[in-house]
């Protein structure tokens, strides 16, 4: 037997690993069965180049909880060690790596994506053990070796009788972490971050139903045997190729993944790239609501099928973090800020390439069975939307794939959008002219308006449509979008049927005269149109502008204006031709005129909505009265 003490020159460095890393103590299995996972890999490349001569079987991970003397084994059937190189790699290589780590983050970070990196791996096992001891035996045609220590840095070494290949590591579990020897929450850390391990991880046994024997009689009752309790899938569906896997397989994998989750995917996109960097992955497109915060079960990210976080900003672009699924890769840096994630070079390709891979795919969706992708368009706009906005790349191939619908469930390209109202949608200075609606209900009698008049009205209804408008303008100079409850329209209505004014000028300007005296002139611009005798009377319109910038406000896009409080600002547009308007303007009663004036308003302001509250029982009371 030999004794030493570990090379180190931080004097006690457990002391310190507990405290960097005290919220993440749970990883320690997860390194553990790392190490295991490694161990078995590498023998299992060792025996197929021929390296080393012995039977490589089908090892298995198995972890075991030993309740009563206190203790927690994770063994594996891997390469093993012998004494020199547990010396080596533990004692020494493993503590160079503490001091290291040590030294760069004495006081800030505690990103437990840290430990393997610096192979403090094996050492986060004494934020749970008070002792940890290694008994190990390598492939190799020598001894077996039992590494002790007790946390502080001396360490015994001796030898063992153990004859099977593999490493045993023993956790004398410490009084503060009990919970450790719990079989619900060691199985609960196996679940998450083992689930995909490559290799099988044993935990337990289960009860298995024996299948049911030709002659088996009628009261047959199942019979059960006991088998080992398999907590992993070692080949999860990502780690496949595309070609092997049929859309059941991609659904069942998505169950895997999100046990609690019952609706189906809408589809999926299969990542895999190995130049100029590794990733692989799926990323489903849930069922989107249009509430962006709903969303829990993230995209989970992996390096080599162990998982490592859920937090995937930064990597994967903004827009898509609504999705979900499994990104694996080893080139993704885990130990560093979040900013210094953005900048790095690698991290960028990544984003870029997903980004890429989407809008691909969408492209093809869109392509082979468009029916199918219009069905779809509802449950994925919020986030092709905020892709537009959010990432020019995006932007720039979304003409191909990105739709925009009609209220009546019609679907254009941006491009077959200006074919289908290049004919009769163009104002006076042969602009085009796309009216769009934000909502059906409320807007119901513009609608009707509008498509009266033939013109095609476009359904917009996410909430981030009004930056998306102002982007399209931007870029396509012969394009203004107009609400249809929105002072535009009737210029272009007017346009269309430019009618003649019954009324002479004075008894327009007679009738302005009245009408801005019955309404409260800071909300309503008094504006006389002569329309359709058959068009409503009266009726309220929004400036398209100031609409739309006060909606960008309340949806943010970076305070990009810096004002949230636009005043509340509308046009009364009143049909000079309606009988209305003759009876207002040739009543010589102030209260019939005040009566007449108030009503039409209120009836207008229900075709907008704007009837609420206090005005709104009043004006249900006035009416009753007059029908009475
Ligand atoms: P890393 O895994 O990043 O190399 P660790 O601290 O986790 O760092 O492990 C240190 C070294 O100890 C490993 O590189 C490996 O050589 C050895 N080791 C740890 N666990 C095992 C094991 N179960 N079987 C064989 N070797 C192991
Ligand atoms: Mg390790």
């Amino acid at each position: 037997m030999s004794t030493g003490k570990i090379n180190v020159s931080v004097e006690n460095i457990f002391p310190l690993i507990k405290k960097f890393l005290y919220s993440d103590h749970e990883i320690f299995l997860r390194e553990l069965v790392s190490n295991a996972t490694d161990a078995t890999l590498k023998l299992k490349h060792l025996t197929s180049i021929g390296e080393a001569k012995v039977d490589y079987g089908s090892p298995r991970i198995e972890v075991k909880i030993d309740k009563e003397g206190k203790k927690l084994h994770i063994i594996d059937q891997g390469l093993g060690m012998t004494a020199d190189e547990v010396e080596k790699y533990i004692n020494q290589v493993a503590f160079s790596g503490a001091e290291e780590f040590l030294e760069k983050y004495k006081d800030s970070a505690k990103d437990s994506g840290i430990i393997g990196h610096f192979g403090l791996g094996f050492y986060s096992a004494f934020m749970v053990a008070s002792k940890v001891e290694i008994i190990t035996k390598s492939y190799k045609d020598e001894p077996a070796a039992h590494w002790t220590c007790d946390g502080s840095p001396e360490f015994t070494l001796e030898a063992a009788d153990k004859t099977d290949r593999g490493t045993e590591i023993i956790l004398h579990i410490a009084e503060d972490s009990l919970e450790f020897l719990e079989e619900f929450k060691i199985r609960e850390l196996l679940t998450k971050y083992n689930k995909f391990m490559p290799i099988p991880i044993k935990f337990g046994t289960k009860q298995q139903a024996l299948p049911k024997p030709e002659d088996a009689p009628e009261d047959y009752k199942t019979e059960y045997e006991e088998v080992d309790n398999i907590i992993n899938n070692p080949t999860p569906a990502w780690t496949k190729q595309p070609v092997d896997l049929t859309d059941e397989d991609y659904k069942n994998f998505y169950r895997e993944l999100y046990p609690m989750q019952f609706e189906e995917p809408l589809f999926n996109i299969h990542l895999n790239v190995d130049y100029p960097f590794n990733l692989t992955g799926i990323l489903y497109f849930p069922k989107m609501s249009s509430d962006m915060q709903m969303q829990k079960d993230k995209i989970q990210l992996y390096q080599n099928q162990v998982f490592v976080t859920d937090n995937v900003e930064g990597i994967v672009p903004e827009f898509l973090v609504m999705l979900k699924g499994v990104i694996d890769s080893p080139d993704i840096p885990l130990n560093v800020s979040r900013s210094y994630l953005q900048a790095d070079g690698n991290v960028k390709k990544i984003s870029n390439y997903i980004t890429r891979k989407v809008a691909d795919k969408l492209k093809s969706l869109f392509n082979e069975n468009r029916d199918d992708f219009e069905k779809k368009w509802n449950d994925i706009k919020i986030v092709l939307e905020y892709g537009m906005l959010s990432e020019p790349k995006f932007y720039e191939k979304a003409g191909d794939f990105v739709l925009y619908p009609t209220v009546d469930d019609k679907y254009y390209t941006l491009a077959e959008l200006k074919e289908a109202i290049t004919a009769n949608q163009t104002d006076k200075n042969g602009k085009l002219v796309v009216l769009y609606a934000s909502n059906k209900e409320t807007q119901h009698s513009y609608i009707d308006i509008a498509k009266e008049k033939g013109y095609e009205v476009l359904l917009l209804d996410s909430p981030i449509v009004s930056h998306l408008i102002q982007k399209l303008e931007q870029d396509n100079e012969n394009m203004t979008f107009t609400r249809v409850d929105s002072d535009h329209i009737d210029k272009l209505i007017q346009k269309e049927d430019a009618q003649i004014s019954k009324l002479s000028e004075d008894e327009s300007s007679k009738l302005k005269t009245v009408l801005e005296e019955l309404v409260p002139k800071a909300t309503y611009t008094v504006q006389l149109e002569p329309m359709d005798s058959a068009m409503a009377p009266f009726m309220i319109t929004q400036p398209e502008f100031m609409r739309r910038m006060k909606e960008m406000g309340q949806t943010g896009g970076g305070g990009m204006f810096g004002m949230g409080n636009f005043p509340e600002m509308y046009n009364l547009v009143v049909n000079t031709n309606s009988e209305l308007a003759a009876t207002i303007l040739h009543t010589d009663d102030k209260s019939t005129q005040e009566r007449l004036v108030k009503q039409a308003l209120d009836l207008a302001k229900i075709s907008q909505g704007l009837l609420k509250g206090e005005e709104l029982t009043a004006f249900v009371k006035r009416s009753f009265e007059l029908i009475k």
